[in-house]
């Protein structure tokens, strides 16, 4: 057992309650990004400052301004003075509710239900950033001397690129150094089985077909758009996957994804030729390859098209970080404490989403994804565990120790 780890855990089981009461009253203060029409994080930042500082913490506040003027906070606490240090990630804001009809009871009042903490923000992020919460506070409480220093970061603008968040936060020179580890509980397993280490780059593509509308029975007087759209995607699909395709084991799934996804509506009647033709592709690339190859190569097949005149569009970029070392100490420190309080060894993984963890992998920096979570984000009715959320504040206070 890790020196002093008895009164630490202890002392986290003694916070379940305030933890509770701390997520029943960040739910209903709303963060959703001004740029998808909310509000922003600002109030609840404002909140959750004022806990820490109820601790003693001191805190540092990073605030960024967005396109539409709004402030986007940062807040910024750190505990102890040993040798490197630990961040701990967690995002403010959260995604609006979605269809309101499909929730059992109001999204932004947390229900509970035995173990269950029902209410947009619960699981994503809202676990994440209590359980780091409490993990400092248990690391101070404790009076312990610990190993690593410890920081708290709760960063905002996860969910539309993390611009004003922790993109934007890693060029606070001052903040950060070279050996700085980081851990960001936004992503997981049922039993915190799975440490991600690696995540692919996402691309979205907007491509518009420009032909020529005309009455569907004389098609040979404009250039249907739709045809166009249909034979260009076919071909891009095709050489897509066999150009990009390239194996990684430790993605699930172990190949670079490329996907039409979106399709805009484009005429009203069955008998016009559709002039325009919009459609939208997700492509998830391994850490391989290099996203500008992969719009290259798809503006060459565009290129080449006659008939119709074909755009496209980088609608949403985010370029492979490099993947964290298994060996990583961050990741051997989060392994050992996983293994010592729950006794599983975890499996280190890549997956397809974006999380925090690539900003300072960007800087060369190491960083892991983990949190124990029932893969609930985004969703109607989605719910965050009591028990999760304590035992996760255990293995962050762990490492540190
Ligand atoms: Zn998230």
């Amino acid at each position: 057992m890790t020196k002093g780890f008895d009164r630490v855990s202890g002392l986290v089981d003694s916070y379940s309650q305030d933890m509770v009461r701390t997520m029943k009253e960040m739910i209903p203060i709303r963060a959703v990004s001004p740029m998808s029409g909310g509000e922003g994080e600002m109030e609840r930042a404002r909140y959750l400052e004022g806990v820490l500082k109820s601790w003693g913490l001191s805190t540092h506040r990073y605030d960024y301004t967005d396109g539409t003027g709004t402030a986007r906070p940062n807040i910024i606490s750190t505990v102890g003075d040993g040798q490197g240090v630990i961040w701990l990630v967690g995002h403010m804001d959260t995604v609006a509710e979605g269809d309101r009809s499909l929730w059992k009871t109001d999204p932004f009042a947390l229900r509970l239900e035995g173990d269950l903490m029902y209410g947009r923000g619960t699981s994503d992020d809202g676990q994440g950033v209590v359980s780091c919460m409490y993990a400092l506070r248990a690391l101070v409480e404790s009076g312990i001397t610990a190993r690593y220093k410890v920081g708290l970061a709760l960063v905002a603008d996860e969910e539309l690129g993390s611009r004003f968040g922790m993109q934007k936060l890693m060029e606070e020179r001052k903040l950060f150094g070279k050996r700085d580890m980081f851990v960001v509980p936004d992503s997981g397993n049922s039993d915190g089985s799975v440490i991600e280490i690696g995540e692919k780059g996402l691309l979205w593509l907007k491509i518009t077909v420009n032909g020529r509308q005309v009455h569907a029975s004389t098609p040979g007087l404009g250039v249907n758009a739709f045809r166009e759209s249909i034979e260009f995607l076919h071909e891009v699909d095709v050489m897509l996957h066999s150009k990009y395709s390239k194996k990684n084991a430790l993605f699930r799934p172990s190949m670079s994804t490329f996907e039409m996804t979106k399709h805009e509506k484009n005429v009203d009647s069955t008998n016009i030729v559709p002039g325009t033709d919009i459609s939208y592709m997700d492509c998830r690339v391994l850490p391989d390859y290099r996203l500008d190859d992969v719009v290259k190569d798809v503006r060459e097949v565009a290129g080449r098209k006659t008939r119709a005149r074909i755009d496209v569009e980088e609608y949403v970029r985010d370029d492979p970080a490099p993947v964290t070392d298994a060996n990583a100490e961050v990741v051997k420190l989060l392994e050992s404490s996983i293994t010592e309080l729950r006794g599983i060894k975890p499996k280190k993984i890549g997956i397809g989403g974006g999380t925090c963890a690539a900003f300072p992998r960007k800087k060369g920096m190491q960083a892991a994804v983990w949190m124990t979570e029932q893969d609930v984000a985004h969703q109607p009715n989605e719910y965050a565990r009591v028990g999760d959320m304590v035992a996760d504040a255990k293995v962050f206070a762990h490492m540190a120790l």
